[in-house]
């Protein structure tokens, strides 16, 4: 694949990701300025901490730019925080003073949904998208999603219900780490999102 897929590099898991992308064959570049996203034809945005995420993009003033990003149509995707990130609304009993967010996804998230007894799990989960078999997912002091506006679509559900990956045209957020896997499957559906839009790297 030709195309270049970007990897937001201010805090997080963005190393994984990019290594996932190379294992696919398709190159990743890390973007840490405005000019990084000249020519992706989609942006990662990592898990970690989505509170520090946040605050890092509107001092590298990227807040306006990855915004007017997805209004191209390139597809976005956030892992966790980067799910976080993505929301439009964090529930105010986990929201962080200060937790800028991008707004992107119609959905309310619930921050460490899971508490410190299951702080981290794996189970396996059908991905609608991915189809069977069912993708092995990694949770990490991961966040729930606790609202889904109209217009969002449910794309995995844990056993009780609650979704876990969402999407809303060609912004797409998971609450697990795909990127932690041998499974390379939703990055290479990610790609082949990335692919339709068909933009080339500068
Ligand atoms: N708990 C973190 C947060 O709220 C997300 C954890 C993760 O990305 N693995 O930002």
């Amino acid at each position: 694949m030709s195309l270049t897929i970007g990897v937001l590099a201010l805090q997080g898991d963005f190393a994984e990701h990019c290594a996932a992308l190379r294992r696919l064959g398709v190159p990743a570049r890390e973007v840490r300025t405005v000019r990084d996203l000249d020519g992706v034809a989609g942006l990662i945005i990592p898990g970690g901490e989505s509170t520090t995420i946040g605050r890092l993009l509107e001092r590298f003033d990227l807040v306006e730019p990855i915004r007017a990003f997805a209004r191209t149509g390139r597809p976005i995707w956030g892992t966790c925080a980067g799910l976080i990130v993505l929301a439009r609304e964090v529930d105010p009993e986990t929201r962080a003073r200060h937790q800028p967010l991008l707004g992107l996804l119609d959905i309310t998230v619930r921050r460490n949904a899971f508490g410190s007894q299951r702080e981290s799990f794996e189970c396996d989960l059908l991905v609608e998208p991915l189809g069977p078999p069912p993708l092995r997912a990694v949770f990490i002091r991961a966040p729930v999603v606790s609202v889904v506006g109209p217009g969002v679509e449910v794309l995995a559900r844990l056993p009780d219900g609650r979704p876990v990956a969402v999407r809303a045209g060609n912004v797409i957020g998971t609450a697990f780490h795909p990127e932690l896997t041998e499974d390379l499957r939703f990055h290479a559906w990610f790609c082949s999102l990335a692919e339709a839009g068909n933009v080339r790297a500068a």
